[in-house]
């Protein structure tokens, strides 16, 4: 080999070796990047850890709560609303009765059809949008305009079935905001949620409002009780099995209800003498223990919401927020690690990512993930996003998922806990002295809400934890159903079961 020879086999080798260290640098940096990553994952798991230990201190924290907020007005997070809803429809209300659903960004009037012996023997729904600038608008142009769609609905279906019987026409109220019950059939609004904003309503009574629209549309009809979804809820799962003694809803957001002793309700003894319990409107979404497993992801979301230190319990669990939960995680990763590329702006636009997108990527089964890589990119505007990354998004929503299901389980432990339902003494359950032999009553608790009923791991996860915490001895007799639209047919079924005609009807029984 010439001299020219050796030196282009020289300059040949010293450029393999700077291709070969450009490479092992970049694939030692990549490593790092991921180790990065995964690092984040890792403390993610470790701040959401949810042991059975753990869930068994926040049932305890709940029913704790629940009898503070019991006790006295303000005790605790918990408000414990009374409802003066004293009885649950029994499945042998009849006749012909409406609802009213309002709560959201869309409000729905239904008609329905009671045959006695739990038979609803037809129900008519008409649902639509609130238009937008209604929502802040005043209270007479929202009423206006709900009672006119609610007087077409109700010439519509008495023009193609039959007029309803009876004097006049009963409508269960459903108004999914926090209100102060001055009765079953009236209260006063405390505030606003849900982007709604109409001042002149705020402390004014929600019944009496809808009242004078109906007057001023000219509807003969009553307004026989006024509720909550929950409550709606509650009243649909005990029309078909009166075992069920608890309500909660897991959507957008999350609450719950469930039927309390008259007197365990300390903070207004006296007034329920007559009666043997209430159904209490917990508003649950406000819970708050420092058993509760919280990460700075939590605390961020929380401080850049509009009402930070509200609602603790339903910024871990509803729908509402678990996607954003998910969206600051990746955000954290992306900042940490170079495993998603340079930081999508995208990630920094809240809510961006929906809490159905990361169930979609959680049960995306395809071998490669295409869904995650498609949601990644579309949503994120994160593209070309190698399968170990995708398998790191995936074990970030099963994470985020898992804490949220697991901790609306001890909820609803928490509940049971509180009446004595959850196999651990209280009124009618306990092991047997020395004996694993439990007596335990059959326990219902109807469940409604986009999250619960369309995220199949969040139910699975919520189910599993619920069997962790009661035990294997317990477990069986607690059942949770589903209900569908208990928020419009539960207002229907309580309008009928506070009718005139069906309390006078009882009383002939009796
Ligand atoms: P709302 O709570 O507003 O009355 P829903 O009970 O129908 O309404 O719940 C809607 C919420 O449920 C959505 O905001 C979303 O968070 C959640 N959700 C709906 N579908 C899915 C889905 N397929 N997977 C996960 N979450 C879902
Ligand atoms: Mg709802």
């Amino acid at each position: 080999m010439g001299k020219v020879g050796v030196a282009v086999a020289a300059g040949c080798a010293a450029a393999a070796c700077v291709v070969a260290a450009v490479m092992v640098g970049r694939s030692v940096r990549r490593r790092r990047g991921w180790k990065r990553a995964v690092r984040v994952l890792e403390e993610l798991e470790e701040g959401c850890a949810t042991t059975v230990g753990r869930l068994r201190q926040v049932v305890d924290a709940m029913a704790v709560e629940m009898h503070a907020g019991l006790a006295s007005e303000g005790g605790s997070k918990l408000k414990m609303l009374l409802t003066y809803v004293h009885n649950l429809p029994t499945g042998n209300e009849k006749g012909i009765y409406y609802a009213l659903d309002l709560g959201g960004t869309n409000f729905g009037v239904l008609r329905v059809k009671l045959g006695g012996q739990r038979c609803i023997i037809g129900h008519d729904v008409d649902r639509q949008p609130i238009p937008q600038h209604l929502m802040t608008s005043s209270s007479v142009e929202l009423f206006d305009f709900i009672v006119t769609s609610l007087r077409d609905f109700v010439e519509r279906e008495e023009n193609i079935s039959e007029p309803s019987q009876g004097e006049r026409r009963e409508l269960g109220f459903t108004f999914s905001f926090p209100v102060k019950q001055t009765s079953s059939s009236s209260g006063t609004l405390m505030k606003w949620t849900k982007g709604f904003s109409i001042e002149d309503m705020v402390g004014g009574d929600v019944s009496q409002c809808l009242q004078e629209a109906l007057s001023r549309k000219g509807l003969d009809m009553q307004v026989t009780v006024l509720i909550n979804d929950t409550v709606g809820t509650l009243a649909l799962g005990h029309y078909h099995d009166e075992d069920t003694v608890a309500a909660v809803t897991i959507g957008t957001g999350t609450n719950a209800c469930y039927l309390e002793r008259a007197d365990a309700i300390i903070k207004c003894q006296g007034l329920l003498t007559t009666s043997a319990g209430m159904v209490i409107n917990m508003e649950w979404g406000n819970f708050w223990s420092s058993h509760l497993p919280r990460t700075p992801y939590d605390a961020e979301l929380d401080a850049d919401s509009p009402n930070p230190n509200d609602q603790g319990f339903e910024k871990m669990i509803s729908g509402m927020y678990l996607g954003d939960i998910v969206r600051r995680v990746i955000l954290r990763m992306s900042q940490e690690s170079d495993v998603f590329g340079p930081v999508s702006s995208k990630l920094h636009v809240p809510f961006v990512l929906r809490t159905h997108m990361i169930a979609a990527m959680h049960e995306d089964d395809s071998p490669n993930l295409s869904e995650v890589a498609r949601i990644l990119k579309d949503t994120l505007e994160i593209p070309d996003v190698p399968l170990n990354v995708r398998k790191l998004v995936v074990k970030v929503c099963d994470v985020v998922t898992r804490r949220a299901a697991r901790l609306a389980a001890a909820g609803i432990v928490g509940i049971l806990k509180k009446i004595g339902r959850d196999g651990n003494g209280g009124i009618t359950g306990g092991k047997t002295k020395g004996g694993s032999r439990i007596k335990m009553k059959r326990t219902v608790v109807a469940v409604e809400g986009g999250l619960y009923a369309n995220y199949t791991m969040f139910r699975e996860y919520l189910n599993e934890a619920m069997v962790q915490i009661l035990g294997e001895d317990v477990a069986p007799y607690v059942i949770l159903k589903v209900t569908n639209d208990g928020s419009g047919i539960g207002a229907a079924l309580l309008a009928a079961s506070h009718s005139a005609s069906t309390i006078m009807e009882n009383a002939q029984i009796l």
